[in-house]
């Protein structure tokens, strides 16, 4: 919480000179609080807090520069500012012992009033927005905090998946399998049927757990951006789906692809997604694949084309949701299109997609350039 007003301490001593400062100081927004002497400004320092000292040089006892170094001395007082208030020397010699005690600034007396409230003006506010920041700061720390909580947990859960989850789904298809096997030729259609519905479900269980722990590891992975060859992404990715192209007569072809800054994982796992989707929603044709590159101010601008089904207009946003699908009738989770955002926005760009009504789709995406 920011308090409402910040408090200014008036060390002098001679009760008149105060009086005469609080009167010209005197605002709403700040507390003004007096002390008759060093020992008593250094005692009221040490119990609250204070935007500003003003403090007079020319004092019996502990004089102002003395009480000064003695704020230096201590944790608490060490950096609030010190006007040093003086009717005295005005030489270089005793500014500058000024300064080394801890001055920020000096007032000569007679005091200019509105020379006095433009200064303690300047350091009312800088107290302020220093409070403000710390305020951010303190925030800034809890968000942080729960950030690293959130990714203890996420680990945790992505442990689960990877093993605890896997093992015992293997199990249950595993010996589904094996009573199914030693149970045949004597079951009927039906329970035949039931058989095979619950290995077709534990097996697609198994895929959304794998897809859900791809996922999870992009979440945490690291972010490093080196510059990559596109190109050299493409041409990897293609040579990882040979199969899939060649069985659907695919055609997978690009544009001249830049040198960017990207993680190069990443990209390949943004290429690999939606070249499979490319091909896996593909129309009556070839499935025929492009890849565009276009530079754009503030980064790159890749399209990946396809000749496929297209997707309807109400869906364009979703199916970048986790587990979104359009239809069921092809095999898949939902996981990969929500993998590419993630991907994407790890980049700090965005990705959408723009579908015409007789089928085909463009997915679009940005890598932002960065230094
Ligand atoms: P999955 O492919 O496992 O279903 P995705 O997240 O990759 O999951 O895609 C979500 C949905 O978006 C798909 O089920 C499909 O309906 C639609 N989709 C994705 N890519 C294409 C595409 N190139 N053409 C037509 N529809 C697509």
């Amino acid at each position: 919480m920011i308090p409402s007003s910040v408090s200014v301490l008036m060390v002098d001593d001679v009760p008149d000179n105060l009086l005469v400062l609080e009167e010209l100081l005197r605002h709403p927004g700040r507390r003004l609080v007096r002390a008759g002497s060093g020992n008593e400004a250094l005692r009221l320092m040490l119990k609250q807090e204070f935007a500003l000292v003003l403090l007079d040089v020319q004092m019996p006892g502990m004089d102002g520069y003395e009480t000064a170094e003695l704020m230096r001395g201590a944790e608490s007082t060490r950096s609030i500012p010190i006007i040093f208030m003086t009717a005295g020397d005005r030489s270089d010699e005793a500014a500058f012992r000024g300064y080394d005690v801890g001055a920020v600034d000096f007032l000569y007396k007679p005091i200019n009033p509105q020379l006095l409230l433009n200064k303690v003006e300047v350091f009312v506010e800088l107290h302020r927005r220093n409070l403000e920041l710390c305020a951010l700061n303190a925030a800034l720390e809890r968000a942080t905090d729960a950030l690293h909580e959130k990714v203890a947990d996420l680990e945790s859960v992505n442990q689960t998946i990877s093993h605890d989850l896997r093992a015992p789904l293997r199990s249950i298809v595993g010996f589904t399998e094996i009573l199914a096997e030693s149970l045949e030729g004597r079951l009927d259609d039906e329970t035949a049927g039931h058989f095979r519905r619950i290995v077709a479900a534990g097996e697609r269980m198994g895929r959304m757990l794998d897809d859900l722990y791809r996922l999870l590891r992009l979440s945490a992975a690291e972010q490093v951006f080196p510059p990559t060859e596109c190109g050299a992404v493409f041409r990897g990715v293609v040579d990882d789906l040979r199969g899939d192209i060649e069985s659907s007569g695919a055609e997978v072809t690009s544009d001249a692809l830049p040198t960017l800054r990207a993680n190069p994982v990443l990209l390949a796992q943004i290429f690999q997604n939606l070249f499979a989707n490319a091909i896996k929603f593909r129309g009556g044709e070839h499935p025929r694949v492009h890849v565009t590159a276009e530079a754009q101010p503030s980064g790159w601008q890749i399209g990946v084309r396809d000749n496929g089904i297209g997707i309807p207009p109400a869906a364009r946003e979703r199916v970048f949701g986790l587990f979104d699908r359009v239809g069921e009738t092809l095999p898949g989770t939902g996981v990969g299109l929500a993998l590419c955002k993630r991907a994407v926005e790890k980049h700090g760009g965005r990705i959408w997609v723009e579908s015409g009504p007789s089928g085909g789709s463009t997915f679009y995406f940005t890598i932002p350039a960065r230094e």
